[in-house]
């Protein structure tokens, strides 16, 4: 039994008999779990007596189902991905769905559906979930927020201030899809790519650097892609950081549309990948457990980390051997990306 009504009303948001159908017809029917108890004001959850951790996120994509994804499935991945690079097991997510009146249901079945399905392929319950219709104008269809609870099962300390001098850096595969994808099925530009988002679980790559030892820190690179955690580590280090062209992942459909629109890779966002710093006796292993799963298999060693003050803290050294500085980003080149 679906919702008979096609598109969202403004009562559907009332706290009546419409908001009921809404939750339990569209939502409820989605996301069901042992947890989720869409009659309740808050649930029990039972945590392991560890380390828990905790995360919040908002999502406004545009357009909200792109290729290899939708806000749906962001809104899982991009809350327990965060879990996930801190070393955790993401264990419950809360939901906020920002509904705008007139909104179309079936769509909203398929955003809902692709959320469900990706909490469940990484393990994680939709415990609780609240939601609120805004009238004709005041949304952009619709906009998620999930907040993230779950346990640290990493076996070593993972923070920058265990990153070192001489650490290397390592991307677990091809930068730049999600931003070039979403931004291509915007269709502004006329241009329909091949190029699939990257958005998806980084957790079985977090897990799988659980038994490399000399792992010092991992990030997810969304906004702002690459160069922007490259700053971060940098700041929050003193150190300054060398990336080598030649050997940072980049589909040549990317590189293609990049040239094209004059936008850089390095700073595009990615919804599926992981950036580790790891010392040098560990890069090795660390890569070869990234390449040995499929979500790893284009991952590289990019670059190191040094002391020594070149022309400011993130540079490129590019294929023909010069240096480039990559300077931290101002203007955000593609907004409202996830
Ligand atoms: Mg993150």
């Amino acid at each position: 039994m679906t919702l008979q009504d096609s598109h969202i009303s403004l009562a559907h948001g009332n706290g009546g008999r419409y908001m009921r159908e809404l939750i339990d017809e569209v939502f409820a029917r989605h996301l069901s779990n042992g947890t989720l108890d869409t009659s309740a004001d808050s649930v029990a959850l039972s945590l392991p007596n560890e380390q828990i951790m905790f995360t919040t996120d908002g999502f406004t994509v545009q357009p909200l189902e792109f290729p290899g994804g939708s806000i749906g499935s962001l809104a899982v991945h991009g809350t327990t991905n965060d879990l996930a690079v801190s070393g955790a097991d993401p264990l419950y997510l809360s939901l906020n769905a920002f509904i705008e009146e007139g909104f179309e249901v079936a769509q909203l079945e398929r955003i809902v559906a692709d959320l469900g399905q990706a909490a469940s392929e990484i393990g994680v319950s939709v415990a609780a979930g609240d939601t609120k219709v805004l009238p004709r104008g005041h949304g952009g269809g619709i906009y998620l927020a999930t907040t993230g609870i779950g346990v640290f099962r990493h076996p070593g300390k993972l923070a920058m201030s265990e990153v070192r001098e001489g650490d290397i850096l390592l991307v677990s595969g091809p930068i730049g899809d999600h931003g070039i994808s979403v931004m291509l099925a915007r269709e502004q530009f006329g241009l329909r790519g091949e190029i699939r988002s990257d958005a998806a679980s980084v957790l079985p790559l977090t897990k799988a650097l659980r038994s490399v030892p000399g792992v010092r820190f991992m990030r997810d690179p969304t906004r702002g892609g690459l160069v922007s955690v490259a700053h971060e580590i940098a700041r929050a280090t003193g150190l300054e950081i060398t990336l080598e062209e030649a050997a940072i992942p980049v589909r040549p459909a990317v590189h293609t549309v990049c040239d094209m629109l004059g936008y850089d890779p390095y700073y595009l966002a990615c919804e599926g990948r992981v950036v580790a710093v790891v010392a040098p006796d560990a890069a090795k292993s660390a890569l070869s457990a990234w390449k040995s799963l499929a979500g790893g298999a284009d991952a590289a060693i990019i670059g190191e980390l040094h002391a020594t003050r070149r022309l400011g803290p993130v540079s490129l050294k590019t294929e023909i051997g010069g240096l480039r500085f990559l300077e931290e980003l101002e203007d955000d080149p593609l907004p409202r990306i996830c």
